[in-house]
C-alpha cells in the first residue's frame, strides 16, 4: 500500500523507490528491496516564524534582527523615518575624538557619508569646544530600517544623535557606555536652558554641527533652540536655519545629512524654510501648554507598526541579502 510522505524538512529516501523519490516522495512499500544507498534530499524549510508572513510582521522586527549590513553597494533607500540602508558601514567604536556609546544596541551603523562625516566632524568639534572629542549616540541598526524603541527616523543611514556631552579622557568600558547618561541642558520649566549645565562649548558644538554643507537638519530641544535665537541674533551666516525644534533632544543632537549622490531611491526633505527659525511664529508653538505637558493618554487607534510591506520594495532585497563578509571579520 503506497503512503505518500511529505515533509518539509529534510527527508531520507530510497533511490530505489523511483522518480517519485526524487520530487520529495517516497513509496513506503517499496523501502526494503532492493537494498539501496540512503540519500537525503533537501526540502524547504518551514518559515522560522509562521504565524503572520513576513509582509505582516512588523518591519522593526525583522530588521532588528540582522547584526549585519548587507552585500552590495551602499545606498540609503526610502525616506528618514520609512525606508532602510544597503551596504551600511560600521563606525568603530573608538576613534581619535569620538566613543560610540550603547555598543550593545548594534546601532553603529549608517551609509558609508555618515560614518565619514562623524569621523570628520569629531576633531572639528573637539577643536571648536575644547573637548577631547565627542559621544556618540544611536545611528542606524546594520540594514537600517525601523527600529523596535528609541526612534522613528534613523531609518537610512543618514541619523545619528550625538551627546551634549565631552568625551572623557579615558577609553570607556563596555557597561559604562551602556548606563553613563548625558546632559540635560534643559531646565525644569522647559522653557529655557539649565545654567548648570549648559555652557558657551554648547553653542560652539551645535553650530560645528549645523556648518557642514552635507548637514540637512540638526535637531534640538525648543528651549535650546530658543536660547541660540537669544545669543545668536542675526549674525549666523545661514547655519542656525538648519537648527530645528524637535521633542525631547534635551540632552543631544540630532544630525540629519543629506540624501547622498550615490542613493537615487532616497528621499529628500523638503527644506528649511529659509529663515533662522527664530520668529515667535516659528517659536511660540513649541511652549504651549499642550507640547510642553501633553496628556498622556492610551491612544484608541494606535498606529499600525510599518511592515515591509509599507517600505520601498527594495528593501526586501536588503533585509533578504547576504551579508557583507568584510563585516564579519571585523
Ligand atoms: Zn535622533
Amino acid at each position: 500500500m503506497n503512503t505518500r510522505v511529505t515533509a518539509s524538512f529534510v527527508l531520507s529516501v530510497l533511490l530505489a523507490a523511483g522518480p517519485a523519490a526524487f520530487a520529495g516522495e517516497t513509496t513506503a512499500g517499496q523501502a526494503a528491496s532492493p537494498p539501496a544507498p540512503v540519500v537525503k534530499v533537501s526540502a524547504p524549510l518551514p518559515p522560522q516564524k509562521p504565524a503572520l508572513g513576513e509582509d505582516k510582521e512588523p518591519a522593526k522586527q525583522l530588521f532588528s534582527h540582522v547584526e549585519l549590513p548587507s552585500l552590495g553597494k551602499a545606498m540609503a533607500i526610502g525616506y528618514y523615518p520609512r525606508g532602510c540602508l544597503q551596504g551600511g558601514v560600521e563606525l568603530p567604536v573608538d576613534g581619535p575624538n569620538w566613543q560610540v556609546m550603547r555598543i550593545s544596541r548594534n546601532r553603529n551603523w549608517g551609509h558609508p557619508e555618515l560614518v565619514k562625516f562623524l569621523e570628520r566632524f569629531a576633531p572639528l568639534a573637539a577643536k571648536a569646544t575644547g573637548w577631547n572629542g565627542i559621544m556618540v549616540g544611536d545611528m542606524a541598526q546594520p540594514r537600517g530600517g525601523p527600529l523596535p524603541y528609541g526612534h522613528l527616523s534613523h531609518q537610512i543611514g543618514l541619523d545619528v544623535d550625538i551627546w551634549f556631552m565631552p568625551m572623557p579622557d579615558h577609553r570607556l568600558s563596555k557597561e559604562e557606555r551602556d548606563n553613563l547618561s548625558a546632559s540635560n541642558l534643559v531646565a525644569a520649566d522647559l522653557k529655557h536652558v539649565d545654567p548648570k549645565t549648559w555652557t558657551p562649548a554648547d553653542i560652539a558644538f551645535i553650530r560645528t554641527a549645523a556648518e557642514q554643507p552635507e548637514v540637512e537638519r540638526v535637531l534640538v530641544n525648543a528651549a535650546i533652540k530658543k536660547e541660540l535665537c537669544r545669543v545668536e541674533d542675526k549674525k549666523s551666516d545661514g547655519w542656525m536655519d538648519k537648527v530645528r525644534p524637535w521633542y525631547g533632544h534635551n540632552d543631544h543632537i540630532h544630525v540629519r545629512l543629506k540624501c547622498p549622490a550615490d542613493s537615487p531611491n532616497c528621499r529628500k526633505q523638503p527644506p528649511v524654510p529659509g529663515s533662522d527659525g527664530c520668529s515667535a511664529k516659528e517659536l511660540d508653538y513649541w511652549f504651549t501648554d499642550n507640547v510642553l505637558h501633553p496628556r498622556i493618554t492610551e491612544p484608541k487607534h494606535p498606529p499600525k507598526p510599518l511592515t515591509l510591506a509599507d517600505l520601498p520594495p527594495a528593501c526586501k532585497t536588503v533585509l533578504d541579502a547576504p551579508a557583507n563578509p568584510k563585516a564579519v571579520e571585523r
